[in-house]
């Protein structure tokens, strides 16, 4: 049904079809269609600050679990900051102190960044502060590590010197106990068995029968196995490093040759009487810095307490030595 309307007009006195022009319904139109379209902005721009959209909402979650994340890696954080920090602790204070080094200072562990700022790009973030500390902490505690890494690398390399020190140190009796005929003679003043008189005994006598092996007492390079030395007839040297030197004395025979290295406890010699001897004994002696000292103070290594003390009592007894 078409809508045509009509109006009376007053001058003609009948009724007059309404002429509306095709221009004017159409501004109507567009004038509503923008009014409308300006309306239902306006309403989505209003209910947009009260009401969030699904992708805000999405965004909303995915930060505040990425804020949740970021607590809970500080928290690891945390622990492995208690656990580093203990290693620290036992490193300056047990394995530095054992092995006489410096401990590392604090300053020096737990040193950050100088200089140009590394977190200029994590600037200007609602969670920069959140980022950039955490980074930070990362950061030390990576450098923390390395400075403990380095620290345990030098402790490796002094036990290793220390165990070849203490491997070289003559430490263990050059006869086997059960080999001994007796401790004839220790470090000290003794009478001589040749001229009957007193003098400075500088090693150890251990009496054994002829051919009893003679082992080495520490690590080293064998230095001298000759009788070119006045008195001691056949004899070895070993030099130990570390200032030690090791003196065999009197031997029957040789199981080295210069220049040849040993192990503590290689067999060496056999037990003999050459030289200015009066009769089969090892004659033992030991240098620290090209000083003789007392041979006895080494023993602790193979000894127990009591064979200790009875080689001792023996050694410490001013009767005559062998030579
Ligand atoms: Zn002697």
């Amino acid at each position: 049904m078409s809508k045509v309307k009509y109006y009376y007009d007053s001058e003609t006195l009948s009724y007059r079809k309404i002429e509306r022009k095709k221009r004017r319904t159409f501004k109507f139109a567009a004038m509503f269609i923008l009014a409308a379209a300006l309306f239902g902005f306006l309403f989505v721009f209003i209910a947009s600050q009260y009401v969030e959209s699904p992708k805000e909402r999405a965004l909303k979650r995915e930060l505040a679990n990425m804020q949740l994340q970021y607590q809970l890696l500080n928290k690891k954080m945390d622990e492995a900051q208690t656990v580093l920090s203990s290693i620290e602790d036992r490193d300056n204070n047990i394995y530095r102190l054992y092995f006489e080094a410096n401990p590392i200072p604090e300053e020096q562990r737990k040193a950050g960044f100088g200089g140009v700022n590394r977190y200029k790009n994590l600037e200007g973030f609602d969670n920069s502060k959140l980022i950039i500390e955490s980074n930070k902490r990362i950061d030390i505690l990576q450098k923390q590590i390395v400075v403990q890494s380095k620290s345990l690398d030098e402790i490796a390399e002094l036990a290793k010197e220390k165990e070849k020190l203490l491997a070289a140190i003559p430490a263990i009796q050059p006869v086997r106990n059960e080999d001994l005929t007796r401790m004839a003679s220790g470090y000290g003043t003794r009478i001589d068995p040749f001229t009957k008189a007193r003098k400075m005994h500088w090693g150890m006598d251990f009496t054994a029968p002829r051919g009893t092996p003679i082992y080495a007492t520490g690590d080293g390079v064998v230095t001298r196995a000759d009788n070119r030395s006045t008195g001691y007839g056949n004899h070895i040297r070993i030099d130990h490093g570390y200032g030690y030197v090791s003196l065999y004395a009197h031997l029957y025979k040789y199981n080295v040759r210069k220049n040849q290295k040993v192990k503590r406890g290689d067999l060496i010699g056999f037990v003999g009487s050459t030289g200015r001897s009066e009769a089969p004994h090892l004659h033992y002696e030991v240098f620290k810095d090209e000083q003789r000292i007392n041979p006895i103070n080494f023993y602790y290594g193979s000894l127990t307490a009591e064979e200790f003390n009875e080689l001792l009592e023996h050694a410490s007894m001013e009767n005559q030595s062998l030579d």
